[in-house]
């Protein structure tokens, strides 16, 4: 538990660890909220006496359906498919789809949860939530990811609407998927509804930098976290975990801005290249044919893999976590720090442990959640829905424009909420507490439902 926690907000984790037991990602994602927000209920009794806060927690609706389909060879399957509807007091629940076997209902709980903060953060009118299946579309073909996907539309339909739940891609859902799931909602209610799923491809109602917007996104914070302790990427040697779409458009946009990313990874092992990763050759290995970040050296003539390898032992002073959630335990934390890391931002949903966190905010390495730092995603959605709306389509360049402008804003409202409740640098605190104010005040409004 986390020692922050005060007395009430003690008694309301041991509830929801009751409530909810054994969903471990969930009590986590929940007791990192809880050690930020005690001072807010004190300056707010309205919040309080609302149950503001417990009503947040409890998701508005939790569907769990099963999904059955046949693969090539006419065998059956059976997975699990759910959606989590956690908060809807700022709009239409919006969260990304999960195709990952280690999907289970704690998972997905804990990346509504989150979405809900980082959803207030943006500025943009979005609720919160999270769906997926414990499907692994790795090794599948087009044909059996299509069946799978129609399957899972074909029981997630009922619940989905441009002013209801719009989801978008996430780990294992991206746009060949998100194109299988529009064309089977387009087929059972006979609607070209754009606005009812984001990431879209850009021929049939997508938007320009909706594929880069959550690693462009991370960068530019970054960047403003650096701006903040008067420095700057200029030089700086990166490191990013993961080769997924949040890894590929970070290692690019961290160029762009004057850092070097020196290694990512993936499941299999580390890619090491000191000259600075070939963004090209790894969209070209991932992007194109799903493969192994080992053909890189015959791609590139350079770097060096290591198979299984921890990428925390990089010495580098940016370290990006950007696969998936706790990716980097305490004593990761610990090698970063005496390697010289200075700022810590998450790109991926809770890739650092609490005990993580808490190496690196005793050490005074800035680091940054994913609620806040990856947020650049879901505000491009937004963006997306935006044009969909109002049947436009914008320029690359004014869309970017956008999306660093919001990366700014969300940077500044974390940053100076955390100084104004006296934890200043703890962006934790700032992003957790300045997006629990927003959805909270609204739920107020919204009276008791
Ligand atoms: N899955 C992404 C996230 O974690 C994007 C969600 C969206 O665009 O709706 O924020």
């Amino acid at each position: 538990m986390p020692l922050q926690m005060n007395e009430d907000m003690q008694a309301l984790h041991q509830d929801i660890v009751r409530r909810n037991a054994g969903e471990r990602e969930f009590q986590q994602a929940v007791a990192e909220v809880l050690g930020s927000l005690g001072p807010v209920l004190s300056k707010h009794p309205e919040f309080r006496d609302n149950r503001a806060l417990e009503r947040l927690i409890e998701p508005e609706r939790q569907i769990i359906f099963r999904v059955p389909w046949q693969d090539d060879s006419g065998r059956v399957h059976i997975n699990r498919g759910f959606r989590v509807e956690s908060n809807s007091a700022l709009g239409p629940y919006k969260g990304g789809l999960r195709f990952h076997p280690s999907v289970n209902l704690s998972v997905i709980k804990f990346l509504g949860f989150e979405q809900v903060f980082k959803n207030a953060l943006t500025g943009m009118p979005l609720g919160g939530g999270k769906g997926g299946s414990d499907f692994d579309p790795k090794g599948r073909s087009d044909g059996e990811v299509m069946r799978f996907c129609q399957s899972f539309m074909t029981e997630l339909y009922r619940h989905l609407g441009e002013y209801t739940d719009v989801p978008a891609g996430d780990i294992g859902v991206g746009q060949r998927e998100i194109g299988y799931l529009f064309g089977q909602y387009k087929r059972i209610t006979n609607r070209y509804e754009s606005g009812v799923l984001t990431g879209k491809g850009l021929d049939w109602g997508g938007a320009l930098v909706r594929r880069e917007a959550t690693g462009y996104g991370l960068a530019y914070f970054v960047q403003e976290m650096l701006r903040a302790r008067n420095d700057s990427l200029d030089g700086k040697t990166c490191i990013v975990s993961g080769s997924g779409n949040v890894a590929i458009y970070t290692i690019e946009k961290i160029h762009a801005l004057g850092g070097r990313v020196v290694a990512c990874s993936d499941s299999r092992g580390v890619l090491h290249d000191d000259t600075g990763i070939d963004v090209t050759a790894v969209k070209q290995i991932k992007e194109v044919g799903r493969g192994p970040l080992d053909r890189y050296m015959l791609l590139t003539g350079r770097g060096r893999h290591v198979p299984g390898g921890s990428i925390w032992d990089a010495p580098c002073h940016v370290a990006l976590p950007c696969a998936t959630q706790n990716e980097l335990n305490g004593s990761d934390a610990e090698t970063l720090v005496r390697h010289g890391c200075v700022v810590v931002a998450e790109g991926a949903n809770m890739p650092a442990t609490p005990e993580a966190i808490r190496v690196f905010q005793e050490q005074g390495t800035a680091f940054a959640p994913g609620k806040a730092a990856n947020a650049g995603g879901v505000a491009t959605s937004a963006l997306e829905m935006q044009q969909n709306a109002s049947r436009d389509a914008w320029t690359f360049e004014y869309t970017e424009q956008r999306l660093a402008e919001i990366m700014r804003g969300i940077h500044e409202r974390c940053h100076d909420t955390a100084a104004e409740y006296g934890t200043p640098g703890n962006y934790v605190n700032g992003a957790n507490i300045a997006g629990f104010i927003k959805v909270a005040r609204a739920m107020v409004a919204l009276g008791v439902i």
